[in-house]
C-alpha cells in the first residue's frame, strides 16, 4: 500500500508527513533522526549533494552551499556552483528528492504527495513549485497554501469543526506571514494573505550576533566576528532565551551574559512591524479582532515569548498554540492528501479519521479574457469568479466584430478583485485561434474555462461553427527532460 505524503518546503526548514494506520498525520524524520531539515543544500560535488543540518552548519563560510532559494521561486533567479546553474526551481527539486528518499526508507512506497505554498505565491511560483516535484520524481497531485493546511491541522487537533473567521500568524525563519480565513460550511477559504518577504528568525539571530559582538567588545575589548560566533550558534542561542531568562556565551575563556531583556528590546521594532501588519489586514477586511474564532500560530519564531505577546496585544485574544508550530503546515499537508486522495486506500480507521476534517477547494482569483466593448474599447470579461468552488467549469460567448475576421485573441486575465478595466488585471497567457478565410460577422466563440480538483485550470476557445479550438493549459509546467536529468543525476550524500 502506498502511504499519502505531505511536504512543507519552507524557506529555512522543510518537514515530510504521512498519515499512520489509525488515521492520524505524523512526522516521517529525517535520516539523521530530525523532525524538520535544514532547506540548505551543499553541492559537494557534480554527482553529490547534502540536504539538512550539516549543510546549515556551513551556511555563509561555504559558498558551495545553498539557500533561502523559496523568495525566489517564480523568477529567473539563479546560483552558480561549482560553474552549474541551480533554478530555485532545481533547489526544491533537491531538497524533495531528499526529503523523499529518507521517507521512503521509513514508510516504503510513496503515494499521492501534497506540497505546501505560501498563500500568497503568484501563479509562476506555484506552478513552479508542482514542476520541481515532477523534477524530483514526485507524484504531486495537489498543492495547498499553508495557512489552510495550518488551519486543518489545528481543526484535526482540536477535534472542533471550523467555521467563521480565523488568523494564521506564522513567524518562521525568513518570512512573516498573516492569513485571515473564513471557513463555511466545507469551504475554506483564505480571504487575504499579507506578509513581510524578509522577517524571520533569520533577522533575530544577525541581531543576536550583533548583541554578542558589542558585548565582548564593550566588556572585555574582544573581537568576535562572524567566524567565531557563526550565525548558527546565534540561532540556538536565540531558541534557548525563549526559555530562559539570559544565557552566558564564551570565546577565548572570556564571557558575557545576554539577557532575553536585552534581546528582545533590539528585536521589538521587527515584532511591532508584524503586529501593524495585521491591524492593517483586518482593517483591509473590514474585520475586528474580536470576529475572530480563534488565532493559530505557525513557525519557529512564535516560540519567543515577545512575539506571543505581541499577538495577543493584537488580537485581544490568547493566541492557540496547542500544537507543535513547527508541524502544524506539514501535518495539515499530509491530511489534505488523504482527504483529496483516492480514499479507497483508505481503511476503514484511517477513512474515519481522516473524513473528522471537510474541505472543498476554490478557485484562487478573478479569471477572465478581453473582449472588444460596443465602442471597440477592450474590456475584461470575467469568466470564473474568485471563491468558486473546485472542480467547476464557466462557458461563454462571444461573437466575432467584422466580416472575414482572420483570428481571435485568446487572452486569459487573473486578479484578485473584479476588474473589468484591462490596466487592472494580469495577462497569464496570450495566443490566437486562427478563423476560416470569408465568413460574415457575430460568430459564436464559445470560450471555457474550468478547474479540475489540482487546482489546474483549463481554457478552451471554441469557434462554433467550424469546431477549431485552441487549448490552453494554466498551473502546469512540465519538466524538461534536461532538468529531470539534472536532479536525477545527483544523489544524496
Ligand atoms: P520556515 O520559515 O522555513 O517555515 P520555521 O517555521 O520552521 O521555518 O521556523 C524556523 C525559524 O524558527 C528559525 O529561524 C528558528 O531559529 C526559529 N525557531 C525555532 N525554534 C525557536 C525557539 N524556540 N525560539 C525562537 N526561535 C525559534
Ligand atoms: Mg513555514
Amino acid at each position: 500500500m502506498s502511504a499519502f505524503i505531505g511536504i512543507d518546503l519552507g524557506t529555512t526548514y522543510s518537514a515530510i508527513s504521512t498519515i499512520d494506520e489509525h488515521g492520524i498525520p505524523k512526522i516521517i524524520n529525517n535520516s539523521e533522526g530530525q523532525n524538520i531539515t535544514p532547506s540548505c543544500i551543499w553541492i559537494k560535488d557534480d554527482k553529490q549533494y547534502l540536504v539538512g543540518e550539516e549543510a546549515r552548519k556551513e551556511l555563509g563560510i561555504n559558498k558551495n552551499v545553498i539557500a533561502r532559494f523559496k523568495r525566489d521561486m517564480g523568477t529567473k533567479e539563479k546560483y552558480t556552483v561549482r560553474g552549474q546553474d541551480f533554478t530555485p526551481t532545481d533547489c526544491s527539486a533537491l531538497v524533495l528528492k531528499k526529503l523523499f528518499q529518507d521517507a521512503q526508507k521509513e514508510v516504503g512506497d510513496i503515494g499521492e504527495t501534497v506540497v505546501t505554498i505560501p498563500a500568497n505565491f503568484n501563479n509562476e511560483a506555484r506552478a513552479e513549485t508542482l514542476k520541481a516535484a515532477k523534477e524530483a520524481g514526485l507524484n504531486v497531485k495537489n498543492i495547498v497554501d499553508e495557512p489552510t493546511a495550518a488551519a486543518l491541522y489545528y481543526a484535526f487537533k482540536g477535534g472542533v469543526e471550523l467555521k467563521g473567521h480565523f488568523a494564521v500568524f506564522d513567524l518562521g525563519g525568513g518570512t512573516f506571514d498573516i492569513s485571515l480565513i473564513k471557513v463555511d460550511q466545507q469551504n475554506i477559504n483564505v480571504l487575504a494573505s499579507e506578509g513581510v518577504q524578509k522577517l524571520g528568525g533569520d533577522d533575530f539571530d544577525t541581531i543576536l550576533q550583533k548583541i554578542v559582538r558589542k558585548k565582548f567588545k564593550e566588556e572585555h575589548e574582544e573581537v568576535v566576528d562572524g567566524q567565531d560566533y557563526t550565525k548558527t550558534d546565534a540561532e540556538e542561542d536565540k531558541k534557548s532565551l525563549s526559555k530562559r531568562d539570559s544565557l552566558k556565551v564564551r570565546f577565548n575563556k572570556k564571557r558575557v551574559s545576554v539577557t532575553r531583556a536585552e534581546f528582545e528590546e533590539k528585536i521589538s521594532s521587527l515584532v511591532m512591524q508584524t503586529e501593524m501588519v495585521c491591524e492593517s489586514i483586518l482593517a483591509d477586511q473590514n474585520l475586528t479582532a474580536t470576529d475572530l474564532e480563534a488565532v493559530f500560530m505557525v513557525g519557529g519564531s512564535t516560540r519567543i515569548p515577545l512575539v506571543q505577546q505581541a499577538v495577543e496585544r493584537v488580537f485581544k485574544q490568547k493566541p492557540t498554540q496547542s500544537v507543535n508550530v513547527d508541524e502544524a503546515v506539514v501535518l495539515g499537508a499530509s491530511l489534505y492528501a488523504a482527504f483529496k486522495g483516492d480514499q479507497s486506500k483508505l481503511t476503514k480507521v484511517q477513512k474515519a479519521s481522516v473524513n473528522r476534517i471537510k474541505v472543498t477547494d476554490v478557485c484562487p482569483s478573478y479569471f477572465g479574457t478581453f473582449y472588444l466593448g460596443e465602442d471597440h474599447q477592450q474590456l475584461v470579461s470575467i469568466i470564473i469568479e474568485k471563491n468558486t468552488p473546485r472542480p467547476c467549469s464557466v462557458t461563454q460567448s462571444f461573437y466575432t466584430t467584422h466580416e472575414g475576421q482572420e483570428g481571435i485573441d485568446c487572452s486569459i486575465t487573473s486578479a484578485n478583485t473584479p476588474e473589468t478595466d484591462p490596466s487592472f488585471v494580469r495577462l497569464l497567457k496570450d495566443e490566437t485561434l486562427k478563423l476560416p478565410a470569408g465568413r460574415p460577422a457575430n460568430m459564436e466563440i464559445q470560450v471555457t474555462y474550468s478547474f479540475d480538483e489540482n487546482g489546474v485550470m483549463l481554457a478552451s476557445f471554441l469557434d462554433v461553427e467550424s469546431g477549431k479550438k485552441t487549448d490552453i493549459k494554466i498551473g502546469e509546467i512540465d519538466a524538461s527532460p534536461a532538468e529531470k536529468n539534472k536532479i536525477d543525476a545527483f544523489t544524496v550524500d
